[in-house]
């Protein structure tokens, strides 16, 4: 396939290299000059996505997304699929998908988790929005860059489980290293509550599999100083779009409302920025009640 792919960052950069490893003719652009090995520059979105069968764009938020889109759209063949595989609000993906689609072309809003890693090396999971054609025709990048790509029916419902998803694991860290912290000054040990809770109804992915306390439970950034793994500030970022998106849609959540207070709180005035997001635990480790 011929395609352009906007937004060679920490994310885009890998995933478009192993569109090229697998035989694809990619060209880039990137406002930062960014390039990737394989891969042909070109001067503009707009000049990239000319005669693209798929244009892929992976940026940082929805504002850049529209305006990437509004330049891209004009540019490219009836028939071909924008592909968007940021983490944006809702509204940015639907608003993204009618414009694409009033051009009488395809549109996909495909998220990822999996993190730097995962694009590297290629085993992301994708959750995408948009019509059954356009899936089917991203289905073979998907397969490229990714282990898992879930359908979730129309336009923005990708975005939507991305946002749902990341606001229970957010608030499901918080839990995990404040029952931690309270375990420390009622004098269990943690390798006990690891125990304990792991295998009891307390259990969780953020216990589990990438438990909060160093030298507890399998190898995770805690391990690591609390190097990043998944940085708090982008959770901060997802708790952000999954309020704003509960706001829109009239829904309460407010546990989602405290987890952003308390990683906001940590990002902007806490030094928890540049820390792994399960850094939670030294922070609550340090304080009392008052
Ligand atoms: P990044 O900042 O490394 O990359 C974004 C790239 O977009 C940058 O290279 C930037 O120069 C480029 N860009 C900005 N405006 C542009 C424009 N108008 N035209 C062309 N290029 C432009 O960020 P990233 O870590 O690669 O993340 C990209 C997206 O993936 C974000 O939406 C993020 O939330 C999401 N995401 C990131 C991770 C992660 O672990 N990094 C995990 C899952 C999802």
């Amino acid at each position: 396939m011929n395609i352009a792919f906007i937004g060679l960052g920490n994310m885009g950069g890998p995933m478009a290299a192993n569109l090229i490893k697998a035989g694809h003719s990619v060209t880039g652009f990137d406002v930062a000059g960014t390039t990737v090995e394989g891969a042909r520059v070109a001067a503009s979105a707009a000049e990239a996505a000319k005669g693209a069968d798929v244009v892929i764009t992976m940026l940082p938020n929805g504002a850049i997304l529209r305006a990437v889109a509004a330049d891209v759209i004009p540019a490219m063949t009836p028939g071909a699929v924008l592909l968007d595989c940021s983490t944006v609000d809702v509204e940015s993906a639907r608003a993204v998908a009618d414009l694409a689609a009033a051009a009488g072309l395809g549109a996909l809003d495909a998220p990822v988790s999996g993190g730097i890693g995962g694009a590297a090396a290629g085993t992301l999971t994708f959750m995408v929005g948009g019509s059954d054609e356009a899936f089917a025709i991203a289905k073979p990048l998907f397969d490229i860059m990714g282990q898992k790509a879930v359908h979730c029916g129309p336009s923005g419902n990708g975005q939507a489980a991305k946002i749902c998803n990341n606001m229970i694991l957010g608030v499901t860290m918080i839990a995990t290293c404040e029952a931690f912290a309270l375990a420390d000054k009622l004098g269990l040990d943690r390798q006990s509550m690891f125990d304990v809770v792991s295998t009891s109804s307390g259990y969780s992915w953020t216990m589990n599999a990438y438990c909060p306390a160093p030298g507890v439970g399998p190898n995770s950034p805690a391990d690591n100083g609390y190097k990043p793994g998944f940085a708090s500030e982008l959770m901060l970022k997802d708790l952000g779009l999954s309020q704003q998106a509960a706001e829109a849609a009239d829904a309460d959540t407010p546990m989602g409302q405290r987890a952003l207070e308390l990683y906001k709180q940590f990002v902007e005035a806490e030094d928890g920025k540049g820390m792994d997001f399960s850094a939670m635990l030294p922070r609550f480790e340090k304080r009392g009640r008052g």
